[in-house]
């Protein structure tokens, strides 16, 4: 079985994004900027947000943290959103999930101007990426393609099954692999005989957030397995798949950790680097 391994080839993609910034950062006029609004003292929160701030920096992108108590209204949020939308120094704004509660995700989401969405979340960047004219898409789901096109993994024709329909993983990812003329099919948790459409799937991406949710023996053998899940386990970090047996049944796998979660990573900084491409007029983005 292929290890697709994400952490090596996020550091590649990271290390040509970094040469990208240096190339064109005097042209541009200023480095590509990004900033994280966290809300709250979620740990998990926390921790993505100071590796993306780690990742940002040393890629060249000037990274700022707002940290936030979980306190804060819905309007002073919206006003700090609406202060960076005005900051022509910010290409990028992303407020990191879960929110405090209390706190409106949509209008929150909404507020943000859809050309520094990196995250790609607004709904007019993911009602684009429907009709195949985004110019962002989510980090993970576009992560995971990026990871699967540098092994060449074929995907036209492949019947993709994708297990979750979240707006952060599940329904992107499921556009993106029809757009690349896979046959898709989308699982979740009301879905009937899952392991019967396993059985038929050439790439099972699994998005569930259940540890070792899916077992080698549902799948069918030759089948790419893109494990999206991060569970905390008295074991360590484990992913969606049942990792013992799997390299009997399956082609090709992302391990956890060290496949999807750097892959994300990578990509935000490519789709800060993009967005910092078009807001300074550049003439091309990187790849
Ligand atoms: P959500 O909780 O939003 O979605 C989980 C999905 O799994 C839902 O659509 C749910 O179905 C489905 N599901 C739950 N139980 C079953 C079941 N028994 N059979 C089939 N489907 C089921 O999670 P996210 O999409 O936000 O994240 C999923 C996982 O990916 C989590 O572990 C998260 O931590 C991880 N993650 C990892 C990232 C990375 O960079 N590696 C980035 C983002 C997330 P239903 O809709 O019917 O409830």
């Amino acid at each position: 079985m292929k290890i697709l391994d994400g952490k090596s080839f996020a550091l590649k993609r990271r290390a040509a994004l970094t040469q990208w910034v240096a190339t064109h950062r005097e042209s541009a006029g200023r480095p590509p900027g990004l900033t994280v609004l966290l809300a709250g003292d979620d740990p998990a929160s926390a921790t993505y947000v100071r590796s993306k701030e780690k990742a940002a920096a040393k890629a060249g992108i000037k990274g700022e943290i707002q940290r936030l108590p979980s306190s804060i209204s819905e309007n002073e949020l919206l006003a700090r959103i609406e202060a960076l939308n005005a900051d022509p120094a910010v290409d990028g704004i992303l407020v990191q999930l879960p929110l405090p509660g209390g706190l409106d995700e949509n209008a929150v989401l909404d507020a943000i101007d859809p050309t520094k969405d990196v995250d790609g979340f607004h709904p007019s960047n993911s009602g684009a990426l429907w009709q195949q004219r985004g110019s962002v898409a989510p980090c993970t789901p576009l992560g995971i393609m990026h990871l699967l096109d540098a092994h060449e993994l074929e995907l036209s024709g492949a019947h993709a099954v994708v297990i979750g329909r979240s707006n952060i993983v599940g329904r992107p990812m499921a556009e993106l692999l029809l757009q690349r003329h896979a046959t898709v099919t989308i699982a979740h948790s009301r879905t009937r005989d899952l392991q019967g459409l396993l059985a038929t799937a050439d790439v099972v991406v699994a998005a569930v957030g259940r540890p070792e949710f899916v077992k080698p023996e549902w799948l069918k053998p030759g089948v790419v397995c893109v494990d999206v899940g991060i569970n905390r386990t008295d074991q360590g970090l484990v992913g969606d798949f049942q990792w013992d047996g799997l390299d009997q049944v399956a082609q090709a796998a992302t391990p956890v950790p060290g496949g999807v979660g750097p892959m994300t990573i990578a990509t935000l900084l490519h789709n800060t680097v993009c967005a910092w491409s078009r807001h300074t007029g550049l003439p091309s983005q990187p790849e």
